[in-house]
């Protein structure tokens, strides 16, 4: 039987107040190992703006990177709905039917315990193993919780860690200097993606900052164009317009910097990606638009990572966009206006006619045709 701590936070982002607590409890209970579970999508902080769980989860694996008996778990990031610490703890149980479980928490949190989704439950899977904070009065809470739910939670025996993620954000967002309070992997992270600064402006500034003029000119061309063909065939307009406007927000980064980028937003490429720069950009679009841009929407979300590809099967609204990607207004070649009109008459005989126009048009410049630009190509003939 093992004695299994569970360390569960939004992390965001992670601090060395997380650490250090986890490093206590094991220590003091004798675990046998820490997991760390980042919260998807928390119940109790709606209406904050979190960053998004894959580069929260990140940093926490960035930062128990080196600590022997501690551990990642992806449970609750993977799941769509509400992460719910009963459910999880229900999960581990069922996961771990012979071991001890020991939740770890802050004093705020045994505080709110009642407010929790089924606190009976929390109490019945572990034993609550809880950090003192300042501001709140721990004896009397594990009084209050041990009266209600008939369990006896265990302090922590520790001096109080000033430390907070909301803390950190404000320094952060405010240029201050946050090196002593997280690991310093975790910062460089943050730092080099700059993450936690001001969103400021409208979508379109904050797109417009990241792209050179004439790419920006392209992306307000794609958008016009996506929206006139979501009219057209029937998808949502407002969706369209915002696919158009950020597929290629990762478009004007450079080089070193992009692969840096999919490095700490785990983009996935294929051997053909990676030797040919101008296809990264489209999979680490929709890493950017999702965690800078804040687009939480998968269909756009899909729409931007599969512009340049496409890949057979794909979605209207995927296929409005790789279409209206080739021929928006200031597109300017030859045969462009034979695809504008096969555009306004059938998507998917358009998105076959633009893909032939990409394999002719890298053939003739002796560019690798990416392999799915044929798959296309074929899917999209038979189809249509
Ligand atoms: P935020 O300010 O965004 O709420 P946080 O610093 O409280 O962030 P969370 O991810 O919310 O971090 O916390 C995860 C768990 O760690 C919670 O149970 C919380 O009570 C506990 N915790 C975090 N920081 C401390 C700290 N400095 N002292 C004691 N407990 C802490
Ligand atoms: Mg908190």
């Amino acid at each position: 039987m093992s004695k299994i701590g569970i360390m569960g936070g939004t992390f965001n982002p992670i601090h060395n107040g997380h650490l250090v607590i986890a490093k206590n409890a094991k220590e003091q209970f004798g675990l046998d190992k820490v997991m760390f579970i980042t919260s998807g999508n928390p119940p109790h902080k709606q209406g904050e703006k979190i960053l998004d769980a894959q580069i929260r989860h990140k940093m926490v694996c960035i930062a128990i990177d080196g600590y022997a008996d501690f551990e990642l778990c992806d449970y609750e990031v993977k799941k769509e709905d509400y992460s719910y610490t009963a459910d999880t703890l229900a999960y581990l149980k069922e996961q771990n039917k012979e071991d001890e479980l020991f939740l770890i928490i802050g004093a705020d949190s045994l505080h709110n315990l009642k407010t929790w989704h089924k606190p009976e439950d929390i109490c019945k899977l572990c034993t609550l193993l809880v950090y003192s904070r300042e501001g709140y009065d721990i004896n009397k809470d594990c009084e209050e919780v041990k009266k209600e739910y008939h369990c006896t939670p265990r302090i922590i025996k520790a001096t109080y860690i000033d430390i907070s993620s909301t803390e950190i954000r404000n320094l952060l967002y405010n240029k201050k200097d946050v090196s002593q309070l997280m690991p310093d992997a975790v910062l460089q992270l943050i730092t080099r993606n700059d993450l936690y600064l001001p969103d400021e402006g409208t979508i379109e500034e904050r797109i417009k900052k990241r792209l050179r003029p004439d790419r920006f000119c392209h992306s307000e061309g794609v958008a016009k164009k996506a929206t006139e063909l979501a009219n057209i065939f029937g998808v949502d307009k407002e969706k369209a317009y915002l696919a158009g406007i950020a597929h290629d927000c990762a478009k004007n980064i450079p080089y070193e910097k992009m692969m840096a980028k999919c490095a700490d937003y785990d983009v996935e490429l294929d051997e053909d990606e990676r030797n040919n720069p101008g296809l990264i950009h489209a999979k680490l679009g929709e890493k950017v638009a999702k965690i800078e841009l804040g687009i939480t929407d998968k269909e756009i979300l899909k729409a931007i990572k599969w512009h340049t590809l496409g890949y057979p099967g794909m979605g209207n609204l995927e296929k409005i966009i790789y279409v209206a990607d080739m021929i928006e207004e200031n597109r300017n070649f030859l045969g462009v206006d034979g695809l504008r009109a096969i555009a306004q008459e059938n998507l998917d005989r358009a998105v076959a006619a633009c893909a032939k126009a990409t394999i002719d048009f890298n053939t003739a410049k002796n560019i690798k045709v990416h392999p799915m630009a044929y798959k296309v190509f074929e899917w999209f003939m038979k189809n249509e």
